[in-house]
């Protein structure tokens, strides 16, 4: 009896003493630059974690990305006005989730925004402004309502022809979600998933202090705005200054307002801070559309939910329980 305790207190002793280090990875998926950060006994640990992730974003980037033609989210895009599509539980319940931001955001959050990909591109090949007609003819492919789920059968309906989906505005936060769940599964005791701005703490540096995450400012790349600690959540950015069009000096963001057709005018960047990244990823995205005034009053409503932006004149705005973030 003796020996063993004295056997598990020299493990634990062991435990304590081998230094946790961390280890940092770069890569890019979902389109995106993903910087992922873990701690680890050492390189090996961190490898296997560091891979583990990596394969876990590969998996939900296939399930839902709309740009790749053999998945399930693209069989859905082709099959609308058609007929309902079986698809994996798991896109099931994000589809259903999204509905669900989109009636909490009276439809400032809409999957179904898709079908302006058409006519609003950011990839630098647009040359100029659709026509109001154009605009017009899209928009009405647009609405969450209009995508009929059948939970029985588990299968999406997008009931218009020409509609579309798109996780442009909650994948990335879902992935961080995702891979941070998993690590800690695996017993990673923590990290940072840092998805191109959406980001997923857990757990503490191997100092004992919290992560801090910078934030940054719209007006100058260069300079953080701000940087905050943050315990075991999730802290998003929305901006236009990296996905943008600009015609006669007018500047359009790719944030789509859903009810209009146009991009979401007046504000530059939304930072959300929620427990999860895939509701502070939904939530920027709306808060772009609602516009500052409805956006804070929306957020304010929200448990554990808070919120900054930077509107197009430079003024900031924070919600009532951004101090949760500041002590
Ligand atoms: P980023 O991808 O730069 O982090 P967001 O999370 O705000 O920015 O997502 C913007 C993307 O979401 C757009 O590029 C587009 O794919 C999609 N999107 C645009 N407007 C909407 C909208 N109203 N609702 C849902 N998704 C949208
Ligand atoms: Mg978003």
């Amino acid at each position: 009896m003796g020996r063993l305790f004295l056997i598990t207190l020299f493990a634990s002793l062991v435990q304590v003493t081998s230094a946790q280090q961390v280890f940092h990875r770069m890569t890019l998926l979902m389109g995106s630059r993903f910087d992922l950060t873990v701690v680890a006994a050492n390189e090996e640990e961190a490898d296997v974690f560091l891979d583990t992730a990596i394969a876990e974003i590969t998996r939900i980037e296939r399930l839902i990305s709309s740009w790749d033609p053999n998945s399930q989210t693209s069989a859905i895009n082709a099959n609308a006005g058609i007929k309902p599509i079986k698809v994996n539980k798991e896109l099931f319940d994000l589809i259903t989730r999204s509905i669900a931001i989109s009636e909490l955001t009276d439809g400032a959050f809409d999957i179904s925004y898709a079908s302006m990909d058409l006519i609003w591109k950011f990839d630098g090949s647009m040359i100029q402004m659709p026509t109001a007609e154009e605009v017009k003819a899209s928009v009405e492919m647009v609405g969450f309502e209009k995508i009929i789920l059948d939970s029985g059968k588990q299968t999406v309906f997008l009931s218009q022809k020409g509609m579309k989906i798109g996780f442009g505005a909650i994948g990335k936060g879902y992935a961080a979600d995702k891979a941070k769940q998993l690590l800690m599964g695996k017993g990673a005791i923590a990290g940072i998933i840092n998805a191109s701005g959406d980001m997923n703490t857990w757990g503490k540096k191997p100092d004992g202090s919290d992560w801090k995450v910078a934030i940054t400012n719209p007006m100058n790349k260069n300079i953080a705005f701000a940087e905050l600690p943050l315990k075991q959540g999730a802290v998003v950015t929305s901006g236009d200054y990296e996905k943008f069009v600009e015609f006669d000096k007018v500047r359009y963001s790719h944030i789509i307002n859903p009810q209009t057709g146009y991009p979401a005018t007046g504000i530059i960047s939304v930072t959300v801070f929620a427990p999860s990244a895939e509701l502070a990823d939904a939530l920027a995205t709306s808060v772009f559309v609602m516009g500052k005034e409805v956006g804070i009053d929306r957020i304010n409503q929200l448990p554990n939910v808070a919120c900054i932006i930077i509107d197009d004149q430079g003024n900031i705005h924070k919600s009532e329980h951004i101090k949760i973030n500041e002590e």
